[in-house]
């Protein structure tokens, strides 16, 4: 078979946009090279559908050991009791977490879309809004942090089978223990979807959700810094959410639930080749080094946003405590469209982004979202930070002038030539 030209042509391409770029997408990392080999390995020629020791094809014993490790490693990494590494993708994680504990009909309270949730948690265009009926709680329009009373007070009102906690656009730190009781005073079960956070997490930067929540769902690609995929977990202190009506066997019967959930339930073939990646992405997290990353993920997201302020820019929630932060530009006369595309012409990446209460559509927006988790794999340090703001604010209030795009795309360039595209 002759090389597809075509393609690794593009894919070298693209490595060019990635190493001459300043990546500030918050969902976003630079993958190590171990944890690539991995997805790029003959792995991905392995069918084993089931679970390791109990699989519907022959030859799965190398797997089942990659796959257990990966387990092993990611129980080790969050203090779980359970976890399931096949899911494909967050979304396919939090689809299999409701299937598992939901029936088609029940009710679900999640953060809303356009205040910083994620399509999964009840949106009418995803399965979670169409399968299930919605409610969902915002932050306050004066501050931009969540309002636990008023979530409680909605969680009294819609009665709701589950409660997601957990955002793709939320810069403060959650409480998951008055997110437990909310839940409790409803009886309802409680998913936490750390996807962003989960890095932070992991080392202990921020809230823990273990002790509280029913299930706890994560991506692996953001700043777990993994390879594309999801995880579905179940605490050590796990008590059975279904009350005294069901089996008793708490881990035990959630694990099976689970693992039906995602195996036949909603994914066939687990990516074993993914699976390694992970079960090497959960080793390096378990380091010391990735602590001092994840520290060094904080003090710039922190830095980021202290520089932002300083020049008039509007943060939702006024700062971040994690990685990333949410930009209204209203008073900046540019909507998240112009600043998104403007700002890719000077090499720097960042999503538009629905800001809390806008008046523009998804489309177009009135924000934008930054993070610096993978600004700081690429080894950028808080002194840096100011500098990507001065970039920003340029290309912000320049942000047709194509010249002035161009020059500021070869600061850009010339910022990133000597810093490693890997951990
Ligand atoms: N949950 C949250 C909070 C997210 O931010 C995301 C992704 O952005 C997901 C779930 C879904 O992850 P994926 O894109 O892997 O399906």
């Amino acid at each position: 078979m002759s090389r597809d030209q075509i393609i690794f042509d593009l894919i070298s391409e693209e490595k060019e946009r990635q190493t001459n770029g300043l990546e500030l997408i918050a969902s976003e990392n630079f993958a190590s090279e171990q944890v690539m080999e991995a997805a790029g390995s003959i792995l991905t020629n392995k069918y084993a559908e089931g679970y390791p020791g109990k699989r519907y094809y022959g030859g799965c014993e190398v797997v089942d050991q990659i796959e257990q490790i990966a387990i092993d490693r990611a129980k080790a990494l969050f203090n779980a009791e359970y976890v399931n590494v096949q899911p494909h993708s967050g979304s396919q994680a939090n689809t299999a977490a409701f299937q598992a504990v939901l029936k088609p009909g029940d009710k679900i309270l999640g953060f809303d879309l356009s205040h910083g949730g994620h399509l999964t948690h009840g949106s009418p265009v995803n399965f979670s809004g169409k399968l299930y009926k919605t409610a969902f709680y915002g932050v306050e329009r004066e501050t931009g942090v969540l309002n636990y009373d008023k979530i409680q007070q909605k969680a009294t009102e819609v009665m709701p089978q589950l409660i997601i906690a957990g955002a793709s656009a939320y810069s403060r730190d959650i409480d998951f223990k008055r997110f437990r009781e909310i839940a409790d005073s409803v009886g309802a079960i409680l998913l936490a979807d750390i996807s962003h956070p989960a890095g932070l997490i992991a080392k202990g930067i921020l809230n823990d959700p273990m002790p509280y929540c029913h299930i706890v769902t994560t991506t692996t690609h953001k700043t777990l810094r993994g390879p594309r995929g999801g995880i579905i977990m179940l605490g050590k202190d796990f008590e059975n959410p279904f009350g005294e009506k069901t089996p008793k066997g708490t881990v035990k019967m959630m694990s099976t639930l689970l693992n039906s959930a995602v195996f036949p339930g909603t994914q066939g073939g687990p990516l074993e080749h993914i699976i390694a990646a992970k079960a090497i992405a959960f080793g390096e997290a378990l380091t010391d080094e990735f602590l001092s990353y994840q520290i060094q993920v904080k003090k710039n997201a922190a830095a980021l946003a202290a520089s932002l302020v300083a020049k008039d820019y509007h943060i939702i929630s006024g700062g971040t405590d994690n990685h990333m932060m949410l930009i209204d530009l209203r008073n900046k006369n540019i909507t998240g469209k112009q600043a998104e595309n403007a700002l890719v012409k000077a090499d720097i990446t960042v999503n538009k982004n629905m800001v809390p209460f806008d008046d523009k559509s998804p489309f177009i927006t009135s924000g934008i979202r930054i993070g610096s988790a993978a600004v700081t794999t690429r080894g950028l340090v808080e002194s840096d930070m100011g500098v990507i703001v001065d970039l920003i604010d340029e290309v912000i209030n320049n942000f047709d002038d194509e010249t002035l795009l161009e020059a500021v795309a070869s600061k850009v360039n010339n910022m990133m030539k000597d810093k490693p595209l890997f951990a």
